[in-house]
């Protein structure tokens, strides 16, 4: 039987590797975005998976959307949830709407995404959903309240749910990925990403491929006792 996946945030940077890493494992895949329609069509000219718009900030959105891509591929197995943005500064100058903004994204997504998905995942008695978090929801980072917030309440999200999920077949587990190589590091300015850099024991970024093959062993059967935890790739960044 081949499992259908959906990737939230799945065209670009790593959820894009996470894409591509279920497919090649055999999975049938919908990968979600929300604004780069060229990215977009790209990904799905180059590797015919399908790719569906919608904004995982949405709640309605989320409903319509998930029962777009089973309608399309059927029920999911696997929800990866990995759509995220930031919106950095400190919180002298965050305004309410950054802060909103990043909070509605990358965690209240998780919500409305599980929401979705979850009924069908009970009545199958299987199911798998992957939270990715961050390193800096573990250990914090200046100028990211907003971020790091959301990347923490992943993880008691998760932990809840997966008492829920468990009864079920389904497990619930974080990935928290270090800062790997994608435009969203990208977007750090050179200076500060030498700093962070310097700071990681493996003395580099992280490859998305990396990543990708943390979310592919917790959406596996040989995962189904790991349940509620985090597991963390960042090259020794941080530890406990
Ligand atoms: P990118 O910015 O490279 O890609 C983000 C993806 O999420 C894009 O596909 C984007 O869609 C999608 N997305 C953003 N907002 C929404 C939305 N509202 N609805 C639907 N899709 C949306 O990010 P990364 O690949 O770097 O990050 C992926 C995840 O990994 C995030 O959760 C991030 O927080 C986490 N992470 C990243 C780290 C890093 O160093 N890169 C480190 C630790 C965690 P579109 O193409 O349409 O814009």
């Amino acid at each position: 039987m081949t499992r259908v996946a959906l990737v939230t945030g799945g065209t670009r940077g790593i959820g894009k590797a996470i894409s591509l890493a279920l497919q090649s494992a055999g999975y049938k895949v919908a990968a979600n975005y929300c604004g780069n329609d060229d990215a977009a069509q790209t990904f799905t000219k180059d590797h015919a998976i399908k790719a569906y718009k919608w904004d995982v900030a949405d709640h309605d959105a989320c409903q319509a959307g998930v029962a777009t891509v089973v309608a399309d591929l059927g029920p999911i197995d696997v929800l990866v949830n990995n759509a995220g943005i930031t919106r950095d500064t400190s919180l002298l100058k965050m305004t309410i709407e950054q802060w909103k903004a990043v909070i509605d994204t990358n965690l209240t997504s998780c919500f409305s995404m599980s929401k979705a998905v979850f009924p069908a995942m009970t009545e199958r008695k299987f199911g798998r959903i992957i939270n990715i978090s961050s390193v800096n929801g573990q250990s914090g980072q200046f100028g990211q309240t907003n971020y790091c917030a959301t990347k923490a309440g992943i993880h008691g999200f998760t932990k809840a749910l997966a008492q829920e999920g468990a009864r079920y077949g389904i497990t619930v587990n974080a990935l928290a990925p270090g800062y790997t190589e994608t435009d969203m590091v990208a977007a750090v300015p050179q200076a500060v990403l030498d700093k962070i850099i310097a700071k990681i024991p493996a003395g580099r970024l992280g490859h998305a491929d990396e990543i990708a093959r943390g979310v592919l062993f917790l959406a596996s059967d040989d995962a189904g006792f790991m349940t509620g935890s985090t597991l963390s790739i960042n090259g020794g960044q941080h530890m406990y």
